[in-house]
């Protein structure tokens, strides 16, 4: 088989606004702790003051960053919220674009929060860990 899984419940369902300039990352974690949110999904839309994404190099097995410095749209992001050697992580992918629309993308390290609407589904069920992959040097879902 080339998947694995684990079967989950749907739990609370929570849309949000986060407060200006907040770090969103740092944002997501706080709120997921105070609501005692252990797994989720989320999307985010909205617009960032500025933000630094990743992209992984294979080869390298390490993220090279991107920052931007300027007012973009988060056209998108999605993620999700697991665990990582006991703690809460938060993974998320962003669409960003600029003032003439165009667009950049990776997975979201930080970002400064102009104004920010996000749509969390709780997830019930067994507790989903993150364990470091050899074969892609990621930390990858324990299945
Ligand atoms: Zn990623």
């Amino acid at each position: 088989m080339d998947m694995q899984s684990s079967s989950y419940r749907t739990g609370r369902v929570f849309l949000c606004r986060v407060k200006h300039k907040s770090e969103l990352v740092k944002a997501i974690l706080e709120f997921a702790e105070e609501k005692r949110i252990k797994t989720a999904i989320f999307t985010v839309i909205g617009a960032v003051r500025d933000a630094t994404i990743g992209y992984y190099d294979q080869d390298a097995r390490e993220y090279q960053k991107i920052r931007f410095d300027k007012h973009m749209e988060i056209a998108h992001a999605t993620g999700n919220l697991t665990r990582k050697d006991g703690k809460p992580f938060v993974h998320i992918h962003a669409v960003l674009s600029d003032s003439t629309g165009k667009a950049f993308a990776g997975h979201l390290i930080r970002a400064t929060v102009f104004a920010a609407e996000i749509h969390i589904q709780e997830i019930l069920g067994q507790s989903l860990e993150r364990e470091y992959d050899q074969t892609t040097g990621l930390a990858l879902w324990k299945m």
